[in-house]
């Protein structure tokens, strides 16, 4: 058995380590400072500048196809880059969330259009987006069998966001549909298939959420280390203390632990094999313990690891999202243990 990485996997990886630290850490203490006055960390010129270094770099759109000006990327390969994705993509709504087949957002035909009506909530990107993929029922009857369809629809089509004020530094949006009328070219996939089109994008992309926590895992707990390594007590750097080595070294295997099932399932994705149960395993492993070692690592920074002069604070925030979107903890759980006890998977069965 061959884990190495490819030359290629290694180089894109160490490119984007290159670029976090040239580009992204020294912006880091002032991003901090405009949000402790209550000021957005960064601004969308920044933000715009920002992407077209990476777009100059030739570092942009991982996994959009070459053809359509992407990288075309492998699974692998954009785990190991902790991708962002771009997209608004609009299917939760007040009343729908982990039950998202009960969606009421509607499309009613009028002529070659169709009308939506509806509200959608929590939609990341929302709020900047040109545009949204909403998820409306076009067949009532039908409803999530084969009566949901996936609109592409237009910001300047008619329908509005609304910020939606949370504890992570990115606030998604709430979108609002009165009467926005769409030309019917503006279907994504069949009509009636949009809740299967749904299920499989965000069953093939769920591996990126804890591929993404990978990153901010690795530097906290180089934080915890370099602090560990400075900080004395009683005479003594804390590093030599068996409570905070503890906490370092679980930390550490976690993090291994978790590189390994989010590479498994991103391996799954790229050899075309049914990725669902790996990708659930890693995002529900992902979300906890991405959690108890941000815990860990404010723990050890002690009193200053709960200011906001250190991004440890902001981090354990963001990370605290990564148990609930694409999916709660109890939603995932309730995927795994249904494999396990239908025999959809063998228990150790994920060599074959
Ligand atoms: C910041 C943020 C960004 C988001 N981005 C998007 C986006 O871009 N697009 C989008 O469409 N949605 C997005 N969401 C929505 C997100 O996917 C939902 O919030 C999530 O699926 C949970 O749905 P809910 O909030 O309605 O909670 P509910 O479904 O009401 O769940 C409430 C609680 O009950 C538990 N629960 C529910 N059903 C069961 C069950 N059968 N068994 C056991 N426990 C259960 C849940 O795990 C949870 O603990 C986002 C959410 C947030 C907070």
């Amino acid at each position: 058995m061959d884990f190495t990485l490819s030359t290629e996997e290694r180089e894109v990886r160490d490119w984007v380590r290159t670029f976090v630290q040239k580009e992204l850490v020294p912006r880091e203490q002032e991003v901090l400072r405009r949000e402790r006055d209550g000021k957005p960390g960064i601004t969308s010129d920044e933000l715009t500048e920002l992407q077209l270094k990476a777009k100059e770099s030739g570092f942009w759109g991982v996994q959009t196809p070459e053809s359509h000006g992407g990288m075309g990327l492998s699974a692998v390969m954009t785990a190991l880059l902790e991708a962002e994705r771009k997209s608004c993509f609009a299917i939760t709504e007040p009343g729908a969330g982990s039950d998202a087949k009960a969606i009421r957002t509607s499309a009613r035909k009028d002529g070659t259009d169709w009308i939506i009506n509806g509200e959608k909530t929590f939609i990341t990107g929302g709020n900047e987006a040109d545009f949204a993929m909403v998820f409306a029922i076009t067949d009532p009857e039908k409803g999530a069998n084969g009566g949901v369809t996936c609109f592409l629809v237009d910001r300047d089509m008619g329908w509005r966001s609304e910020y939606i004020d949370t504890m992570g530094e990115w606030g998604p949006a709430a979108l609002i549909f009165e009467d926005v009328r769409v030309p019917e070219t503006q279907i994504l996939g069949e009509l009636g298939h949009g809740f299967d089109l749904a299920m499989q994008w965000i069953g093939r992309g769920r591996y990126l959420l804890p591929a993404r926590a990978i990153g901010s895992c690795e530097r906290l707990i180089q934080m915890g280390i370099d602090h560990a390594n400075t900080r004395s007590t009683f005479g003594q750097l804390i590093a030599e203390r068996q409570a905070i080595q503890w906490m370092i070294a679980d930390s550490g295997v976690e993090l291994e632990a978790l590189r390994w099932l989010v590479l498994h399932a991103a391996w799954q994705v790229d050899a075309g094999l049914d990725s669902r149960h790996a990708q659930s395993v890693a995002k529900l492993y992902g979300g906890v313990k991405a959690n108890e070692i941000v815990d860990r690592i404010l723990q050890i920074h002690g009193g200053m690891g709960y200011t906001r002069e250190l991004p440890i604070e902001r981090w354990y925030r963001e990370l605290r999202l990564l148990r609930i979107y694409e999916g709660t903890d109890e939603i995932q759980r309730r995927t795994i243990a249904r494999n396990l006890l239908k025999g959809h998977v063998k228990v150790g069965g994920s060599l074959g």
